[in-house]
């Protein structure tokens, strides 16, 4: 749940009538008010007998609003919310419907039956099967919802959105666009979102963050020609906390932007010791998170970090989204072409699942494209992924930039990849992310040659 909300009802009840106006109010404010309704909205119906007797809480998240806002304005981002609420409660059995957060929603569904409540869970997902249409521009977006039971007996208010909450946060970890039931293995060590801030926080300014390093393969020669840094967080407590657990709520929390600084900032002096000690000469590919891209300072901040660590930008590779690109074209074509000049070389990540468009392709300085694992999982069973993965690399070729397989975890997908003229891959087959310790040790024991070749 977010730091701080608008809670705008939507609902029809007469008990929400104290909250038809948006109103900015605290966290804990908020939070009990709307423990205040959900209590209220189950008790007038225990009280007028009725017979439902599955209850279930959902919390509903618009999966990347802040693009939707930041393409479209602010002014269409709330009338799509508007929209968003007035679909949610026109479907039968959302007794409650709640704008919670800025795009966030918490639905109350009173079912009789389990089909009533498959049904009710069913029309809220075909809510988001079909456009919106906000001031005459047509729009789709996808949603995480994470749900949980309420049972008045055994379980409080509290505990139910704590636990869709945990659910909510599972759906956004495991990629978005999912509805996710609320398991005990979704618990989390820390116990709130505020808590695990928090502690991000201090783990940041602390250097509990390390680099893990996982190293691209050229086919042709058998050569590693890169490490990708990849954050973990060693929290002293709790031990190694993989980045799918913390770095959604880094980019929902802002700090992303200090974190991110903080993995260009150690790459660079991590590529500066090797440097020193003539070992593992290999260019270092940093991922830029959207929101990273997105600030305007950004290339000014990481000229200035590269340069502060002495490091010849050359050996840099930021690897960069479609959609982060795709944000404003004239502040994308500004940014790299600045970087660019400085020498860093830029690659799009999760090549092909984030935008539509190859006419980009034509205006920014790319050197690497990098294929999404989702294509290369499959490539050996599904002929689509193989046509799709065929055709990005001839695309590479054609463009004469360098073209990755991402996550290659199996004999048989390399096999196919060099059939089709891959030229480089990366994934657990050839390694793991391994500590910067381990990648030495691993690679100087084999001349700087990675085992699976060897
Ligand atoms: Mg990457």
């Amino acid at each position: 749940m977010k730091a701080v909300r608008r809670l705008f009802h939507f609902a029809a009840s007469t008990i929400l009538g104290t909250l038809r106006s948006k109103k900015i109010i605290t966290r804990i404010h908020q939070r009990q008010q709307l423990q205040a309704l959900l209590k209220q909205a189950i008790g007038s119906q225990h009280h007028a007998k009725d017979t439902a007797l599955l209850r279930t809480l959902l919390i509903l998240d618009i999966d990347r609003f802040r693009q939707v806002n930041f393409s479209l304005g602010y002014k269409s981002g709330d009338l799509l919310l508007e929209e968003v609420g007035n679909r949610l409660r026109a479907i039968h059995g959302c007794g409650l419907v709640i704008q919670s957060g800025d795009d966030e929603f918490v639905l109350l569904i009173h079912a009789s039956t389990q089909d009533q409540l498959s049904q009710a869970i069913q029309s809220i997902q075909h809510v988001f099967a079909t456009s919106f249409i906000v001031m005459g521009q047509e729009c789709f977006i996808t949603v995480s919802i994470g749900m949980s039971a309420v049972d008045i007996t055994l379980t409080t208010i509290e505990q139910a959105l704590h636990q869709a909450d945990q659910a909510l946060l599972a759906a956004k970890r495991t990629g978005k666009n999912k509805l996710v039931t609320y398991h005990s293995s979704h618990a989390q060590p820390f116990s709130n979102q505020i808590q695990m801030e928090t502690e991000l926080r201090k783990a940041i300014l602390e250097n509990q963050l390390i680099l893990y390093y996982q190293p691209r393969l050229e086919l042709s020669t058998g050569n590693i020609i890169c490490l990708e840094a990849l954050v973990r967080w060693n929290h002293p407590e709790i031990g190694l906390i993989a980045p799918n657990e913390f770095i959604p709520l880094a980019e929902e929390s802002g700090l992303i932007l200090q974190l991110g600084e903080w993995v260009l900032r150690e790459a660079c002096l991590q590529k500066a010791r090797w440097l020193e000690a003539d070992i593992l000469n290999y260019q270092i590919a940093v991922n830029i998170s959207p929101c990273q891209f997105q600030d305007e300072s950004f290339s000014d901040k990481a000229i200035q970090i590269i340069e502060q660590t002495g490091i010849d930008p050359a050996f840099l590779e930021f690897e960069i989204t479609e959609s982060s690109i795709m944000q404003n074209m004239d502040t994308t074509v500004a940014v790299l072409d600045k970087l660019c000049n400085k020498g860093i070389s830029i690659s799009i990540d999760d090549f092909g699942i984030g935008y539509s468009s190859l006419n980009y392709l034509k205006h920014f300085p790319i050197h690497c494209l990098k294929i999404d694992r989702s294509f290369v999982k499959n490539i050996h069973s599904n002929k689509d992924d193989w046509a799709i993965t065929n055709a990005i690399i001839h695309l590479g070729h054609a463009l004469e930039v360098q073209v990755v397989a991402e996550g290659v975890e199996e004999w048989s997908q390399l096999e196919i990849l060099k059939e089709t003229t891959c030229t480089t891959i990366q994934g657990y087959l050839l390694s793991p992310p391994v500590s910067a310790i381990e990648i030495e040790q691993t690679f100087q024991a084999n001349n700087n040659i990675p085992v699976m070749i060897s």
